[in-house]
């Protein structure tokens, strides 16, 4: 018997994006379409019963010679620079496959409006397979983190994607969330991704809690969620307590939120923890 070690695939549909270039991509991508070709069509039939999807494209720009490389964020001396391709999403890779899950917006014949693509205007699609929460959530999932974000922005947009994975709705609360945890992150801890972070906020306003889950995956049961009396929320990280008292706000919408200064917002206090 021959060992098969390479196989043929086709495309079954496009991506149709306005971003024409690799360097003009976001880091989560933009918002997007996948034409399908008429002959697959078929296979949407009942697309309809998910809300999102793992979309697979061959990124057939991509090198498919390197096996180590230095990610995204990452300076190329720092020592533990090189890694392999199969530990980070590169698209360099032997096998240049992406793999994106995202929202669908609207399916309307052959064409699938996406709510975020990091794939190219014209990068052929290979797979769509539904996202099942069922079996594609793992909650407690951890990651050592990667590099760090480029700007404030960028962790910011990272964090806002993450609470409303979780959530489910951009509302002033939300952005609250986002706001204290991006400030933590980048003033406090200069863009690193604290593990082992504690965090204690006040039960009555569910839509912060949520945010927070969201983005520091803190649980009860884990020990790393508790609740806070007051309009307060606490990170205890490494032997502080940092703790960020809340402002009434007068602002309606989270643009609001995301328009405000700091100080605006809360005020922190910073203390030894036992
Ligand atoms: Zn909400």
């Amino acid at each position: 018997m021959t060992e098969e070690r390479a196989w043929h695939l086709q495309a079954i549909g496009v991506v149709r994006s306005e971003i024409k270039e690799r360097k003009q991509m976001p880091p989560l991508g933009a918002p997007a379409a996948i034409e399908i070709f008429p002959e697959f069509v078929p296979g949407l039939w009942r697309l309809d019963k998910h809300t999102h999807i793992w979309v697979l494209a061959w990124l057939h720009g991509a090198g498919r010679d390197l096996l180590q490389v230095v990610p995204r964020g990452v300076r190329a001396e720092e020592p533990d620079a090189l890694h392999g391709v199969f530990a980070v999403r590169s698209p360099v890779r032997p096998n240049p496959i992406g793999l994106t899950a995202t929202r669908i917006v609207r399916i309307e014949g052959a064409r699938i409006e996406v709510a975020r693509l990091d794939f190219i205007d014209g990068t052929p699609v290979v797979d769509l397979k539904p996202y099942f929460v069922s079996r594609d959530l793992i909650f407690s999932a951890a990651n050592v983190q990667i590099g760090r974000p480029a700007s404030r922005e960028s962790l910011r947009e990272a964090l806002l994607e993450q609470a409303l994975n979780f959530h489910g709705e951009h509302c002033p609360e939300l952005a609250l969330g986002v706001r204290l945890l991006e400030h933590f992150r980048w003033e406090v801890l200069a863009g690193a991704d604290p593990d082992g972070l504690r965090v204690a906020a006040p039960w009555e306003r569910g839509c912060l809690l949520d945010a927070l889950m969201g983005m520091t995956r803190a649980s009860p049961g884990r020990g790393t969620l508790s609740l806070a009396v007051g309009h307060r929320v606490r990170f205890e990280f490494k032997g502080a307590a940092y703790e960020y008292r809340l402002r009434e706000r007068e602002e309606h919408g989270a643009a609001a939120v995301f328009a405000a200064p700091d100080e605006a917002l809360f005020e922190l206090a910073i203390s030894a923890t036992q």
